[in-house]
């Protein structure tokens, strides 16, 4: 998809600020630092659009971007990372938890995971919290330039083992580095929009 417009329309605490347009979303969910922000700038081309944004003691928002007047993509907070208070926890859950659970915009939760590891706990955590809700998931198993073309196949393997990734849920290579992977996650996005 060629990506002409691009501008982050609000990031929302709460469920009173979400955009009422209407318009489909796609969720960005991701462990701190795995790559988010890197994979949404590659795919719309913008160097900075979306900030490295999951930084610890950064307030936690859920910033709404919307692509082409036709879109959102909706950055969720980050999870995963040591150290951050109880306090801190379950305001994540709280928020995610609004979301997700009421969003009847929402049409896909693109999951991004390291493709050099096994997916961790948390990542089996936001999985299943994902399927709990009955979402079609994309995993987008990024950093694929960082692993060896012939060890590829064997780690999609090990990602699609770990998280028990149900059948029509799907997993694509990519690297925002490289830029490896982008047409297939356009085409992943596609039919929910
Ligand atoms: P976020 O916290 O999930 O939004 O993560 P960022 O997008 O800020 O990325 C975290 C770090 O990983 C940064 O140093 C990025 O440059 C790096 N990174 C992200 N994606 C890739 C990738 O596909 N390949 C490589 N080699 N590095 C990446």
């Amino acid at each position: 998809m060629k990506v002409t417009e691009a501008e982050i329309v609000i990031s929302a605490v709460s469920k009173k600020q979400y955009p009422n347009d209407r318009l489909p979303e796609i969720a960005l969910a991701g462990r701190s630092n795995v790559g988010k922000s890197s994979f949404i700038n590659k795919l719309i081309q913008r160097k900075n659009l979306a900030r490295t944004s999951s930084k610890p003691g950064k307030t936690q928002t859920i910033n709404f971007y919307r692509i082409n007047n036709m879109f959102y993509f909706t950055d969720v907070p980050g999870y995963g990372y040591a150290k951050v208070s109880k306090k801190e926890r379950e305001k994540w859950g709280v928020m995610m938890e609004e979301y997700f659970a009421t969003r009847d915009t929402l049409k896909a939760c693109i999951m991004i995971t390291d493709i050099r590891h096994k997916p961790t706990e948390d990542d089996l955590l936001m999985y299943d919290f994902l399927k709990y809700y009955e979402l079609p998931v994309i995993v987008i198993a990024t950093k694929l330039d960082k692993i060896a073309k012939g060890k590829k196949a064997g780690h999609i393997k090990q990602t699609h083992e770990t998280l028990q990734i149900e059948s029509n849920d799907i997993i694509v290579p990519f690297s925002a580095e490289t830029g490896e992977g982008k047409n297939d996650a356009w085409r992943a996005i596609k039919p929910f929009l």
